[in-house]
C-alpha cells in the first residue's frame, strides 16, 4: 500500500470522475431495490497515486483495477450486485483535484469509505499489491480483515478473509501458504459499517512475482480465486436468499 505521488492536471478527467462517481452510487440504489447480495470492490490507488512500484517502474494501481474489473464480471454472472469505487485510472477527489497531495489522498480515502458505508453491502473488498523491498524473496497473496465495526461485522470480516485466503492459497500460493491477518491501523478497516477485507494480491518487490502479476492470465487466476471465495461467503453469510442469486452449481459446491 505504499504510495507514490505524480504531478498531474486533468480538468476533463475531473468532470468525468464526478459523473462516474454518481453513476456508481446509482448501483447502490438498484441493489437495495432488488434485494440482491451486493459487494463493493475497491481497486486501490489511481490517478496521481500509483501505489507500490516494481523495480521496472510498474505501479500497482492499474493491476488492481484490472483484477477488480475481471472480478466484477465474474460476480455479476453470479447475480451479485457490484459497486465499484473506481472504474478508471483516477483517485476519488469529488471532481476537484486541486490541493496538496496529502489532502487529496485524505479526501480519496474518505470518498472510498463513503461509497462503502452508504452501500449497506454484504462485503467490501479492497484490492492492492504489496511491496517489501528489504527482502525481494517475500511473495504471495494475503488477506487482511477488520476486527472492528461490532461483533457481527468483525466476525463476518474474519470469515470472508479466511474464505478468500483459502482460495488464494489453493490457486496461486501453491508453494507458500499464507494466513489471513487482522489489521486495524488502516483507515478503511477502522470500524467499518460493512464487513471489509483488503487483499494484497502479491509482492511487486519480488521480480518474479511482479512479472506474474503483470500477466492477464495471472490476474484472471486471482480474480477467479476471489470470486469463488466471495460467492461462498455470500452463501454462508448473506441474510438474503442466495438460491435466487447464486448459480445452482455454486450452491451445491458450498453445501
Ligand atoms: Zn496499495
Amino acid at each position: 500500500m505504499k504510495r507514490r505521488a505524480v504531478i498531474f492536471t486533468a480538468a476533463a478527467a475531473a468532470v468525468f470522475s464526478f459523473c462516474a462517481f454518481h453513476y456508481e452510487n446509482a448501483a447502490v440504489f438498484v441493489g437495495h431495490i432488488t434485494g440482491k447480495p451486493s459487494v463493493v470492490l475497491d481497486p486501490g490507488h489511481g490517478g496521481i497515486d500509483g501505489g507500490a512500484l516494481s523495480s521496472d517502474g510498474t505501479s500497482e494501481k492499474n493491476i488492481n483495477l484490472n483484477i477488480a474489473m475481471l472480478l466484477r464480471e465474474r460476480l455479476k454472472k453470479e447475480g451479485i450486485t457490484v459497486i465499484m469505487t473506481r472504474t478508471e485510472d483516477r483517485g476519488l477527489y469529488g471532481g476537484n483535484e486541486e490541493g496538496a497531495i496529502r489532502s487529496l489522498k485524505t479526501r480519496d480515502m474518505k470518498e472510498r469509505r463513503a461509497v462503502i458505508d452508504s452501500s449497506e453491502c454484504d462485503l467490501a473488498v479492497s484490492i492492492h499489491l504489496n511491496s517489501f523491498t528489504q527482502d525481494e524473496t517475500v511473495k504471495g497473496a494475503q488477506v487482511f480483515y477488520s476486527g472492528g465495526g461490532g461483533n457481527t461485522v468483525a466476525k463476518k470480516s474474519r470469515n470472508a478473509a479466511e474464505l478468500l485466503q483459502n482460495k488464494l492459497n489453493r490457486n496461486i500460493n501453491e508453494d507458500k501458504k499464507r494466513s489471513e491477518l487482522e489489521k486495524n491501523d488502516v483507515f478503511l478497516l477502522q470500524d467499518p459499517v460493512c464487513p471489509t477485507v483488503i487483499v494484497e494480491c502479491g509482492f511487486l518487490s519480488n521480480p518474479r512475482e511482479a512479472e506474474r502479476l503483470k500477466r492477464r492470465s495471472y490476474q484472471k487466476k486471482i480474480s477467479t480465486s476471489l470470486a469463488e471465495g466471495i460467492s461462498e461467503y455470500i452463501c454462508k453469510n448473506s441474510v438474503k436468499d442466495c438460491k435466487n442469486t447464486v448459480s445452482e452449481d455454486r450452491r451445491q459446491k458450498v453445501k
